[in-house]
């Protein structure tokens, strides 16, 4: 409920400061007292309508993020001084005066609330030759969780606020305690900010006791080139745990010792005294200040254009320097206050990632034996794991540590929190294990797991605070009831049922090593897991598989957890946020308004039907004159020698990807109509399909048809009544777009309004459902391949050459053919391998020589299937505006 009581001190603070802003204005006015009203909000202070529509309309065009200006680490003795928020005049002009007197230059990141409440302020900084930027419109923390519009109407008012006040155009942005997410990256650049700022260290001038503040040994612990930042702005956690200072529940109107708390109620003039230690000390340690500005003019020319490789590069390097440098601020406790709020860590279970790679991982180091059978066999195979360690067995174990270390694995810090430990001793636990980690085995980690007991919100809180990964488990290997098995198949059996075909891109395997009687079983283990769940998932035809064909790239890889999560180019947000997903996909409500008058003529200019599907079989609702008026062949309407393939269900890993693969290698895409039922426990291989340039289309979320025949009657009948219908049909389309709604290849979102109904049955009344929930094309197709019933690859490849070859061998235009993807379906991969090997070698005048297309490329806008005479008039007209 962190989030709420946030809120709720913003409410506050916000209605606190306006109530003083308005104080302050009528008090220069010379008026009377204007009764302050709660129902201003902050909204009511600078309009910035058009800026933010603009903005956003920006964001629709252009991805372009802001660039981060870091610290530049280098040998010259200086640093970039910041000062964040603004406080009372009184302490900001001694701050000014101190500048001036230990001949320092800084840079103040104003807020817009302050700016309003306090503009001559803003007048003494700039005579004072110092520089001023930007720190939003309230300095609020944690701006990583604002959707956009809001992020959007933050910094566009901020920016005007300050730019109107501060007589010199603001070019930086610094956000609080603000991950910098491509998200808020993409907003400060859309809202004119070339840079946004992150500071490296923080000076921690609001102590009760500045006396006891030992700026020596902060400044001691500094980089040259860091960007220090003196925060100014009364540190909202500050507040919040001040208990008996602040009332959170009152009614706004209640205003309960409200005036101390802007003024931070820590006196003041400890402020001047904090920033006076820490100039001297700078001084002292030869350090000579520069302006943020000459840093981001650093940056801008090692980065001017997007160039990702640099770009990840540098924020590889950013993480990486600030870990170091808040290690070194904790062993310094005086310097650093635990600043905003902490977002608790998630615990990652698996890795939302299309990477084909997945991770194995260890704890336990009690038996050395177990662990070098384990780092044998690990190096036999090349993988690299990653090994949790807890601060006990660093030190019993040191040379075990080393030799994980030497062996090039990934270190990460076992935990093991006593019941009932307290957020502090969960995160003092982590902290020395991470030094002792860092000194004795120069290892930096940034993973922690709990290897024991159930995962306590200490636990997260601890990991989060402390910005370090809590990493869990998709799967615990080791499991209490085979602790005396001797056999690995017995306990692969029992590990994994039959429906386990495979292990699945993103997943964290836990073993522990010293858990069983028997020292062979997790080498056993690890090895068959590897021969038999994920060895399974690449494509391996006789003339096609990682031995004969190097470019055969289907495998999964065992990596280190570090590296898939740090792998961006694959990682991704679950579920998508919706703001990023195309406007015409957003919606889901209808896309094609019907009613009763136009649904048989607009469902038939929607539906592409199939020959064997009629009034007779797998269709009810619709007489048979109706029937007449809906298609039956199958086919696109097209002059092009194209064909389009589609599948249908779903299914693992082994069974998809080597449809990827096929695919891939021959560089054609497809439609994946998805049973959702099943999606959300492995999103990342929907994902996966989606990035790889596919289509996905909806076959329902629970495979109901919408007709089946009554074994007694022999009649076709319903499976669900209409609301039923609208229920499934909206959630099977709500899952989709949460997984894959912001892929786009080539500038065409992945995800489509495309449905297949299932066993292609079909009614009125689930074609009114349909077109209802936003579906705006059902489409079935020319050709059942019935490829999970193929006796061999021979008998497949000729079914599929039916369906796309006439008798007299030419392409049978805008044919669709159905197949599956279900782990039932084995020969469906080869075949296509051979069918469009063939294609590939014909020559282009060939008649016989197919391309594949996309659907949605040729279910343009005005296409009919009832009318292909105007349909291919349309194409035609687009194709001479096109030349
Ligand atoms: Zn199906």
């Amino acid at each position: 409920m962190k989030g709420r009581t946030l809120v709720l001190v913003l409410i506050l603070i916000t209605g606190v400061s306006l109530a003083t802003v308005f104080f302050y204005k009528d008090f220069q006015k010379n008026q009377p007292v204007r009764e302050y009203s709660s129902n201003i909000t902050i909204d009511d202070l600078y309009n910035a309508d058009a800026e933010v529509a603009q903005v956003l309309a920006q964001l629709e065009k252009s991805q372009e993020k802001a660039i981060i200006v870091t610290g530049v680490p280098g040998s010259s003795r200086q640093i970039a001084l910041t000062f964040d928020g603004l406080t009372d005049r009184n302490t900001m002009q001694q701050i000014l005066v101190l500048l001036k007197k230990y001949n320092s230059k800084a840079t103040f990141f104003v807020d817009g609330l302050h700016t309003v409440e306090d503009p001559q302020t803003l007048a003494d900084i700039k005579n004072a030759g110092q520089k001023i930027e930007n720190f939003t419109l309230v300095g609020m923390p944690k701006m990583e969780n604002l959707p956009i519009e809001r992020l959007a109407k933050d910094f566009c008012r901020a920016e005007k606020i300050v730019k109107e006040n501060a007589t010199q155009d603001p070019n930086l942005l610094k956000c609080n305690d603000t991950k910098y997410t491509e998200q808020v990256l993409q907003v400060a650049k859309a809202c004119g900010f070339k840079n946004v700022v992150q500071s490296d260290a923080f000076f921690n001038v609001r102590q009760s006791n500045a006396a006891a503040i030992d700026a020596d040994a902060f400044v001691a612990a500094l980089r040259p080139g860091s960007i220090v930042s003196v925060k100014l702005l009364a540190d909202i956690e500050l507040i919040t745990n001040e208990p008996g200072k602040t009332d959170l529940k009152p009614a706004i109107d209640k205003q309960p010792g409200l005036k101390e708390m802007s003024q931070g109620g820590l006196g003041e003039p400890e402020i001047a005294l904090a920033v006076e230690k820490l100039l001297i000390a700078l001084q002292k340690a030869q350090y000579s200040t520069v302006f943020v500005e000459d840093y981001s003019k650093m940056s801008s020319k090692t980065a001017l254009r997007p160039d990702y490789s640099n770009y990840f590069a540098l924020l590889a390097k950013i993480a990486s320097f600030l870990q170091e440098q808040s290690m070194a601020l904790f062993s310094c406790p005086i310097a650093y206050a635990a600043e905003g709020i902490e977002q608790p860590a998630t615990e990652i279970k698996t890795i939302f990632t299309t990477e084909q790679a997945l991770s194995y991982t260890f704890g336990g180091l009690t038996k050395e034996a177990v662990v070098n059978d384990v780092l044998e066999r690990l190096n036999t195979l090349g993988i690299k794991a990653t090994f949790f360690v807890s601060e006990a067995e660093m030190e019993k174990y040191p040379q075990i540590v080393r030799k994980i270390i030497a062996d090039k694995h990934e270190v990460g810090i076992a935990i093991r929190p006593k019941a009932g430990a307290s957020l502090e001793e969960t995160r003092k636990s982590i902290m020395s294990s991470s030094r002792l980690l860092k000194e004795q085995f120069g290892v930096s980690a940034n993973l922690v797991k709990q290897i024991s007991g159930i995962v306590a919100d200490t636990t997260k809180e601890a990991v989060g605070s402390l910005d370090y990964k809590l990493i869990g488990q998709s799967i615990n290997i080791v499991q209490l009831k085979h602790k005396d098995y001797t056999s690995v198949d017995a306990i692969m059996a029992e590990l994994f049922r039959s429906s386990i075909v495979s292990l699945s891109r993103g997943e964290i395997l836990y073993f522990k090593m010293d858990f069983y009687t028997d020292n062979q079983i997790v080498g056993g283990l690890l090895e068959s897991i590897k021969q038999n769940k994920i060895d399974n998932i690449a494509y391996a035809a006789f003339y096609d598989n990682s031995t004969n064909n190097r470019a055969n790239n289907s495998q999964y890889r065992i990596k280190p957890v570090g590296e898939i999560l740090n792998n961006t180019k694959y990682t991704y947000q679950y579920p998508v946020d919706l703001q990023k997903v195309p406007p015409h996909l957003r919606h889901d409500g209808p896309e094609i308004a019907i009613d009763s008058h136009n649904f048989l003529a607009t469902a038939s200019q929607h539906y592409i039907g199939q020959n064997d599907v009629s009034f007779e079989d797998r269709m009810i609702g619709f007489s048979k004159m109706d029937e007449r008026r809906l298609d039956k062949t199958g086919f696109v309407h097209t002059q092009d020698n194209v064909i389009f393939l589609t599948f249908d269900d779903w299914g693992s890993d082994a069974a998809i990807n080597k449809l990827l693969y096929v695919l891939r290698k021959h560089n054609v895409p497809g439609t994946f109509f998805i049973i959702t039922n099943n999606v959300l426990y492995n999103p990342n291989l929907l994902r996966a399909i989606a990035v790889e340039g596919h289509e996905i289309g909806s076959h329902s979320d629970k495979h109901k048809p919408m007709a089946v025949m009554d074994p007694k009657t022999h009649k076709y009948v319903k499976t669900q009544e209409k609301e039923e219908y609208l229920k499934d049909l909206a959630t099977s389309y709500q899952k989709l777009r949460e997984v894959t709604g912001d892929v786009t290849v080539n500038g065409k979102p992945a995800l489509t309004r495309f449905f297949r109904p299932p066993t292609l049955a079909i009614s009125k009344m689930g074609l009114e459902a349909l077109l209802d929930t936003g579906y705006d094309y059902i489409i079935s197709g020319s050709t059942s391949t019935n490829d999970y019933k193929a006796k061999d690859i021979t008998q497949l490849v000729d079914t599929i050459k039916e369906g796309v070859y006439t008798q007299y061998g030419e392409v049978k235009k805008g044919a669709i053919l159905v197949m599956h993807m279900g782990d039932s379906v084995i020969y469906t991969p080869a075949a296509l391998d051979i069918l469009l090997t063939a294609n590939e070698a014909k020559a282009d005048s060939d008649p016989s020589k197919f391309k594949v297309g996309r659907l949605s490329d040729y279910l343009f806008a005005g296409y009919s299937q009832i009318n292909p005479k105007r349909t291919l008039r349309l194409v035609h007209s687009a194709d001479n505006v096109r030349k």
